[in-house]
């Protein structure tokens, strides 16, 4: 709600100025509630299919009423109060109604704040994978960032401390991404720096994981932070099932670390690189999310107007999971495993929303299909120099009709995958995986080989 200091007037969306008088208009934060009234709803309507829930009217300590949706069943004169939790594993839900940036700072307030020194070097990590807009659900939306940065600026942080790091994909080009997808105009808003996370140094850490080891490169930055506030957008992967909070912190490793990720168990992997950060908050982005053949663009957007925050990395992947109704996968698991949080939803608090009145179902990716309705994949589990390149590639060559051939990519490539027909291998790993088998493969070198390339190597089968 918000209120013009001069002449009181009252409104229940943002607006800059007074249109009356022109004066300062301030966010007024109620402090607790009381139910005047309830009716109860035994018809489902679009977006509120499951019945009965009841809408509730509630008036605040200043006499100002509002309205409220609800699963629970109240009496009238009840107290409806939302408190800030105290609690590690508690997750906060704060839904968008009018504004992004309010709506991130009141997911801030209800996990009891942040804390920090007007000096701690502060890095803010979302997910700019492309030169997208957010709202095709593929990028962190920087309001999501601003809401962050207003925060801590009002809470005494020194802007010169802030800094977002973010890598995009290779072969895609950071300063294009920066600038479409809003990043650039933000930074220079707040005087807030950004820094390309490729242009900085790296430190090798060895991981032990089961009897191997993992040895990555992890950006100096981050591992140099006071405090880390990861900000992934809600999507889906089809490698990984999800991308969320956990798996967004894979992108702070280098190219080849990444690349080395994907050849291996990259579920697991993800998980134990996770044991070896600083510890961080997590601020997700559900504004806009992505569903079907996230996480890039193949992926269809998915309004979502929620941001979900907590301090355990585990409990606030587990409760999206439990929101938008996908199996919980292996890489959010084994970090419950390995110690990183709270997977069991009885001891995970939710605060803010309640969960049923803010779920929405995504649909999942499948891995298992095709964008040429001629051409099979072999899913050897590229990284994304690969997966993206033939992927966007195919999506393209979609209507050309083609020869039935099955193209191989990745290393994880075994016996049982490959049928009999015409197989096709793209980029080393698959090059390399399909001669270990002793198969027969035209193939196209290269890590990865660039999309010109493939298309040219491809034509000999389109018809
Ligand atoms: S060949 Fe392809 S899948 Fe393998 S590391 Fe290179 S880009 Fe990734």
């Amino acid at each position: 709600m918000w209120e013009c200091k001069q002449c009181k007037k009252i409104w229940y969306y943002p607006l800059e100025k007074c249109i009356f008088c022109k004066s300062e208009v301030i966010n007024q934060k109620p402090k607790g509630f009381i139910v005047k009234g309830i009716s109860k709803v035994l018809v489902s309507s679009n977006g509120h299919e499951k019945i009965p829930y009841y809408n509730l009217l509630l008036e605040d300590e200043n006499g100002n009423l509002h309205i409220k949706k609800t699963f629970k069943e109240y009496n009238r004169g009840d107290r409806f109060e939302q408190k800030a939790c105290k609690n590690k594993t508690c997750v906060g839900l704060s839904s968008i109604g009018y504004s992004v940036i309010d709506a991130t700072k009141r997911a801030i307030e209800l996990i009891g704040g942040i804390n920090f020194n007007p000096n701690d070097k502060i890095i803010i990590k979302p997910n700019i994978v492309l030169a997208k807009n957010p709202s095709t659900g593929i990028i962190t939306n920087p309001s999501v960032v601003e809401g962050i940065i207003q925060y801590l600026l009002k809470e005494g942080s020194n802007r010169d401390n802030i800094l977002i790091l973010e890598g995009s994909l290779q072969d895609v080009d950071s300063k294009k991404a920066i600038k479409k997808s809003g990043y650039y105009d933000l930074c220079q808003r707040y005087g807030i720096k950004f820094k390309d996370l490729f242009s900085g140094d790296f430190v090798t850490r060895e991981i032990t994981m089961n009897h191997e080891k993992l040895i990555v490169q992890i950006s100096k930055d981050i591992m140099e932070a006071d405090l880390i506030i990861n900000v992934p957008v809600v999507k889906t992967h089809f490698q990984t099932g999800v991308s969320l909070g956990i798996k967004n912190m894979k992108g702070i490793i280098n190219h080849p670390s990444r690349k080395n990720m994907h050849r291996g168990k990259l579920q697991e992997q993800i998980a134990y690189l996770n044991t070896a950060l600083p510890k961080y908050i997590t601020i997700a982005d559900g504004s806009i999310g992505l569903e079907g053949m996230g996480p890039g663009a193949l992926g269809t957007p998915a309004n979502f107007g929620l941001i979900i925050a907590g301090k355990d990395p585990v409990a606030v992947d587990r409760i999206i999971c439990e929101l938008i109704g996908l199996k919980v996968p292996l890489h959010i698991t084994k970090a419950a495993e390995l110690g990183l949080g709270e997977l069991d939803l009885d001891k995970i608090e939710i605060i803010g929303e309640e969960m049923e009145i803010v779920k929405r179902k995504f649909k999942a990716a499948d891995d298992k299909i095709s964008p040429h309705p001629d051409i099979e994949l072999i899913d050897g589990k590229p990284c994304s120099g690969c997966l993206n390149s033939v992927w966007s590639l195919l999506y393209r060559l979609k209507d050309i009709s083609a020869e039935e051939i099955s193209i191989a990519f990745g290393s994880q490539i075994s016996e049982d995958m490959i049928g009999y027909g015409k197989i096709v291998a793209i980029g080393d790993c698959a090059l390399n995986a399909v001669k270990n088998l002793g198969r027969e493969a035209e193939s196209l070198r290269g890590c990865p080989p660039s999309i010109e390339e493939q298309e040219k190597f491809l034509k000999k089968w389109l018809k």
